[in-house]
């Protein structure tokens, strides 16, 4: 099984759900039987023409996909280096690349003929996607967000409800993702039958890594066309740069590009404070090691005992304290590298972005964005640099403000 891996990159995982030694299924036994169930309903879907054309029509029409390849003019002339383009994938329809994933998730419920959806949310972004595409098909939706997120994501909390979504806040542990995670799990456990549980990026237990991972593979896919037709037939991006939060965007840009040795690949990772012993970052390859967590097995924020700490970043859709167990392989046999960016620099490319392209970007792509800077100008011109910009950044600008210490009210 290992040798078929290495035929190709994109072969993974193998039929247990592995990536090397990542991923897997950690689950009880009485997940066990609703996951062989997706598992099953997914790989008919997979080859089943009929759900990607629907999948296809509600892209183009609900989502606004494809979404455009940017050649970033300004910033390219100002880093005087490589050339830099920007996948404009904050311009889907809810402001990000979650929507992607959802929309595959949700019709696959449909098609098992499940009526109610659980979600879990961090900074509620993959809850309004889940919420707006609930809402779309007149569906349940439940979302378990943590309590300390529910009160800092206060506008987003507000659109779930416009859209007809629950949310639960969850108070056990800490009160965060992870917890919401774990709640929305064992809702799944308790209420089996009517159930699916659509989770946010490519963690959890298989088959969601690779899952998620092929409906967001739409963003890399639509790279590949659209960067020959802007610089020739045949060529492909020198380097790929993503920011990780779980890793779906990053992994939606790479994964077409896995077999293309030509093609750098860069992870970024959220760097905080600073990658030291005070873990006050979320940059789980960069400052963690091996566990098992949400069902799977990667790379994790833990202490000496292993337990799971919460991390820290300025932006709360980075705010996960394991990667996806793909980035975990991918980093051990280094088809891919993984770098980490801290707040201070984040906040840097965020402003310099809006100046001199005109696009306020989210947080999270802005770490992405920071390591462009840092290496386009030592690069040659005819280096093309594609970076995700997966989300807008209206949902930070208050974030921002008080980071630079700004009084929006003057
Ligand atoms: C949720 C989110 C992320 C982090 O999730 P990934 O699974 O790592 O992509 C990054 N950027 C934006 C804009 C998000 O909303």
């Amino acid at each position: 099984m290992e040798e078929s891996l290495f035929n190709s990159f994109m072969n993974g995982p193998d039929q247990n759900g592995r990536f090397g030694k990542f991923g897997g299924r950690f689950v009880s036994e009485t997940l066990m039987p609703l996951i062989l169930d997706l598992e099953t309903e997914y790989e008919r879907a997979k080859t089943d023409e009929s759900f990607w054309a629907e999948m296809g029509h509600l892209w183009t029409h609900y989502v606004g996909r494809p979404s455009p390849l940017y050649f970033a003019e300004r910033l390219t002339e100002y880093l005087d280096g490589a050339k830099i383009y920007m996948k404009r994938d904050e311009l889907n329809h809810t402001g990000a690349h979650k929507i992607n994933n959802v929309l595959g998730q949700i019709l696959l419920a449909r098609r098992m003929g499940k009526k109610r959806i659980i979600a879990e949310t961090g900074a509620g972004q993959h809850g309004v996607a889940t919420a707006t595409v609930c809402a779309r098909f007149g569906l349940k939706c439940i979302v378990y967000m943590g309590a300390h997120d529910v009160e800092r994501q206060a506008p987003n909390v507000f659109r779930m409800k416009l859209l007809g979504a629950e949310v639960i806040p969850v108070t056990s542990g800490r009160g965060t993702l992870k917890d919401a995670m774990n709640d929305a799990l064992r809702d799944w456990v308790t209420n089996v039958s009517e159930t699916f549980y659509c989770i946010g990026t490519v963690a959890g237990p298989h088959p969601y890594p690779a899952m998620v991972r092929d409906f967001q593979a739409i963003i890399g896919k639509e790279v590949r066309e659209q960067i020959q037709l802007a610089e020739g037939d045949g060529v492909l991006p020198d380097t790929l740069v993503a920011a990780i939060g779980g890793g779906s965007n990053a992994m939606g840009l790479f994964y077409p590009f896995l077999d293309d040795s030509d093609v750098t690949i860069i992870g970024v990772e959220a760097g905080g404070k600073g990658v030291n012993e005070n873990m006050e970052h979320c940059a789980s390859l960069t400052g963690g090691r091996p566990g098992v967590l949400h069902g799977n097995r990667t790379y994790l924020l833990q202490d000496q005992d292993g337990q799971i700490l919460e991390g820290f970043s300025i932006s709360a859709g980075l705010d996960y304290p394991g990667i996806g167990p793909e980035h975990s392989w991918l980093h051990e046999i280094g088809r891919a590298k993984y770098v980490s960016i801290t707040d201070q620099e984040a906040l840097e490319a965020f402003k310099l972005c809006c100046l001199q392209e005109g696009i306020i970007p989210a947080l999270e792509p802005s770490h992405a964005l920071a390591h462009v800077l840092k290496i386009a100008p030592t690069l040659p011109k005819e280096h093309v640099i594609v970076m995700n910009m997966c989300g807008r950044g209206d949902k930070d600008i208050f974030t921002v403000a008080k980071a630079l210490d700004i009084d929006i009210s003057e």
